[in-house]
């Protein structure tokens, strides 16, 4: 498979189963942790096994990644290690990218801890997604990942035009996000209770930054719901395998991909 983009039938598919990260930026990571109860953690390795970084024919080949609102590098170091350990390719390259300089020095001091064959594989690029500076070139990318960024955007459509020209034909735009839980009412009623209720007053206690948490939590209600995120991707000239998007966790995430024709 193409980073688990697969043209398979849905029923298949179905069987397998800024100014705010500035003052959220050193308690980030911790606060993942409280406000998803640690869940967060298997989506991101769900995401990054379905995406299968460094899987090449033949093995090791290069592969170039751009991880968008990257942040404090929590995918862009998944991937590398995915990459090294499960597949063996230490020609991966992944730059991390967010447009926020707090966030990523962050993660810069994080990468720090890591082997040094993953460091230099990584690199770090200040840049707003919807507007990409032209050092990330047209049809360069086979991979564009973006992890609990793209909800913060102003403008969705702009950052998904620019992923598209970045990408080479036939790489994958693969987007892991909060998303709707409409399809289960009692377990969605739990769920807003819980994200606005005890996330803000957790933001409160544990960040002692209550607003910026409040914020966190209207966005995700915000954000389109899977269909229409969908057939966002589908405008901006990607093409989507079955019904394009993996509900996680009754919905609470979602993976979106799309490919490059
Ligand atoms: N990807 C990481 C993860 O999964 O843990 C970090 C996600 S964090 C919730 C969202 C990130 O989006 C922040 O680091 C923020 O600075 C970044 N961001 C917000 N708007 C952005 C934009 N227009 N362009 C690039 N990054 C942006």
């Amino acid at each position: 498979t193409h980073f688990g983009f697969e043209t398979v039938p849905e029923s298949e598919k179905q069987q397998r189963v800024a100014g705010v990260f500035s003052s959220v930026a050193e308690s980030y990571d911790k606060m993942n942790d409280l406000m998803s109860l640690g869940i967060h953690r298997l989506w991101k390795d769900y995401f990054i096994s379905s995406l299968n970084p460094g899987a090449t024919n033949p093995p090791g080949q290069p592969q170039r990644v751009l991880d968008v609102a990257g942040g404090t590098g929590d995918i862009a170091f998944r991937m590398l290690e995915h990459a090294h350990i499960h597949n063996g390719n230490t020609n991966v390259q992944v730059t991390i990218s967010d447009i926020n300089p707090d966030m990523l020095a962050v993660g810069r001091q994080r990468s720090l801890e890591l082997p040094a064959t993953y460091q230099s594989a990584i690199s770090f690029l200040e840049a707003n997604a919807e507007d990409l500076p032209s050092s990330v070139e047209n049809n360069s990318l086979d991979l564009y990942t973006v992890s609990f960024g793209i909800r913060n955007f102003t403008n969705i459509r702009a950052a998904l035009k620019e992923a598209h020209r970045v990408l080479k034909p036939g790489g994958v735009f693969a987007c892991l996000e909060f998303s709707k839980v409409d399809k289960y009412p009692l377990f969605n009623t739990v769920y807003k209770q819980w994200s606005f209720g005890a996330i803000p007053l957790i933001g409160q206690l544990v960040a002692g930054d209550r607003d910026s948490y409040q914020y966190l939590v209207e966005s995700i209600e915000r954000f389109p719901s899977q269909e229409e995120f969908r057939d966002m991707i589908k405008d901006a000239g990607f093409v989507v395998a079955g019904k394009g998007y993996e509900d996680l966790t009754g919905g609470v995430a979602a993976i979106h991909k799309g490919m490059k024709p």
